[in-house]
């Protein structure tokens, strides 16, 4: 089954490179929505496209009580590879090829 085009129907293996973020940030979209941002873009490692929602309380919650978060207007993320199409030795339950990356995000207001 091809139904898109470029997919890389690379084993799954949790995996990062510094590579990883600017290829995403680079096609990647962010669309505001009503509970924080959804981005949507391809995967750097598998060329899947996948969305990606942030919310709120997803941008707080790798932070440990009591941190302090630096005067910046910027956010720095973890996401991860959520594309829809099939990769080998994916363990039940999770999603798309297991690559992940940090992005920045900037605040825009
Ligand atoms: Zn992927
Ligand atoms: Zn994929």
């Amino acid at each position: 089954m091809t139904t898109s085009t470029g997919h890389q129907g690379v084993p799954y293996e949790e995996i990062t490179e510094d590579a990883y973020s600017d290829a995403f940030a680079h096609g990647a979209r962010a669309i505001p929505t009503r509970r924080g941002v959804l981005l949507d873009g391809g995967c750097p490692r598998c060329a899947g496209q996948m969305s990606y929602p942030l919310v709120d309380k997803v941008f707080r919650s790798p932070l440990p009580p009591g941190a302090q978060v630096p005067a910046t207007n910027s956010k720095v993320v973890a996401i991860l590879c959520t594309c829809p199409e099939d990769h080998p030795a994916r363990p039940d339950g999770e999603r798309g090829c297991g690559a992940y990356w940090n992005i920045t995000l900037s605040a825009t207001t």
